[in-house]
């Protein structure tokens, strides 16, 4: 079937017998951790097959436009908003950093001791095994933590990558300084697209934005059921999809999914066999085809209910303030938006415990798992306060540090076996 995208990739410049490998491993491993779960609700069927098509289908969807003259816009983290690069008339989307597939050739270039995000990201480009960076018109970084960069100064040397500076703080100057980075990054836009960014236009970008984000907490609302209608790793899934799929036909597939979950929910229609104890994975994006944590967590008995996470609630929660009817005033909206995100590049970052507090009281939950690639300090130095914080609140936490590699899967096992074991003692 992948042979009638083969012009297209090459056309993409694609390394092809590499990318086939990839899309091997990850077949069987999309079969075996989504496709074999039972109870699962029909509407998961559009995302399956959007995640069958990811290198395909939605490829050629992405160059379609191109040839139109649309651009496409690709980026690495929540703090470039979307709504901005579609009120462009330009299409955003995530770009690969989940594969553990890439970081054996990125291990050649960057410091051992760098995140497997990071690292997997960078392996993408190197290899030209990303599809959508290859796709793409326009890449856009950030200034978040040091891993990320850092890389991006290297990823330059492979490529042209326009970095966006995000503050470190959510002071007042910190949002005059990222305001300022908003309207040169709209000069961008305007630039690579020919289009002017209007009033208009950037309102109705923000209202598409917001019901894409609105149908996603419409998802994670269900999931306070007794016996959630959705499992934890379809629920990861539709969040992970959202950053690659075309935003108003996601926001329509969401919401009718969401529709079928608060059906099911209603009639109490779960999506596990035998409930388990309820658990709130909070820390590290997961970005695709990164379901390793949920699946052990779930394979060993437990519910995964919630994620305070950039795939996840840190990416729909964050509100638009109102904004002004004119552009800079929609602007500032932006800004205060996007400076919301309780991201551990931010110091102080008291929002995020506060978020995972109200989670783990909102959710029900027994207990919250720590998520923290190994040599990502942001999220491992911010365990110890949210570690502390949890304590006092008296929700049971458990710290893992992974990588994505499958190394330490039965050392996992055992860690999240004992962990489930106490909190049913308590
Ligand atoms: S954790 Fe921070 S840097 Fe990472 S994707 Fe989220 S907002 Fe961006
Ligand atoms: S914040 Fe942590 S996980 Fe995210 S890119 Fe940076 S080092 Fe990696």
């Amino acid at each position: 079937m992948a042979h009638e995208y083969h012009s297209l990739w090459e056309r993409l410049g694609i390394n092809i017998p590499r990318l086939e490998q990839m899309r091997l491993g990850g077949g069987e491993s999309f079969r075996r951790v989504v496709l074999s779960r039972e109870h699962r609700p029909d509407a998961m069927a559009y995302f399956d097959d959007l995640m069958r098509g990811l290198h395909t289908t939605r490829i050629r969807q992405l160059q379609d436009f191109r040839d139109e003259g649309g651009k496409v816009v690709g980026i690495f983290c929540v703090f470039v908003p979307e709504d901005l690069i579609l009120a462009a008339g330009a299409v955003p989307v995530g770009l690969c950093s989940g594969s553990p597939f890439t970081i054996d050739s990125a291990d050649t270039v960057l410091p051992l001791n760098t995140c497997a995000l990071v690292k997997s990201a960078y392996g993408f480009e190197m290899e030209k095994v990303c599809p959508y960076s290859l796709v793409s018109d326009l890449i856009i970084g950030e200034t978040t933590c040091d891993g990320k960069k850092k890389m991006y100064e290297l990823f330059g040397q492979l490529r042209d990558i326009y970095i966006m500076e995000v503050p470190q703080k959510q002071n007042e100057q910190a949002c005059a300084l990222f305001l300022s980075e908003l309207r040169e990054l709209r000069c961008v836009l305007e630039c690579m697209t020919g289009n002017v960014i209007t009033a208009e236009a950037l309102a109705d970008a923000t209202a598409l934005h917001e019901s894409k984000r609105q149908a996603m907490e419409r998802i994670a609302r269900t999931r306070r059921a007794a016996n959630p209608p959705i499992n934890g790793t379809d629920a990861l899934l539709v969040n992970q999809l959202s950053f690659v799929d075309d935003s108003e036909r996601f926001t329509a597939r969401a919401n009718a999914l969401a529709s079928e979950l608060e059906q099911r929910a209603a009639a109490g229609v779960g999506a596990y066999e035998r409930p388990g104890p309820r658990l709130l994975i909070t820390g590290c994006p997961m970005a695709l085809p990164n379901w390793k944590l949920p699946h052990l967590v779930e394979a060993a008995g437990a519910m995964v209910v919630a994620e305070e996470s950039c795939v996840g609630s840190r990416y729909f929660e964050p509100r638009a303030e109102p904004a002004g009817a004119d552009l800079d005033g929609q602007l500032e909206a932006i800004c205060r938006r996007q400076l919301a995100t309780p991201c551990p590049s931010f110091t102080p970052n008291s929002r995020r415990i506060e978020d995972v507090l109200r989670l783990a009281r909102d959710f029900s939950v027994n207990g919250v798992i720590q998520y923290t690639l190994q040599f990502c300090h942001t999220f491992a130095h911010e365990a110890v306060k949210l570690d502390a914080a949890l304590e006092q609140a008296g929700v049971p936490s458990l710290q893992l540090e992974t990588d994505y590699s499958v190394r330490d899967t039965e050392q996992l096992r055992l860690r999240i076996e004992a962990f489930l074991e106490t909190l049913s003692r308590r």
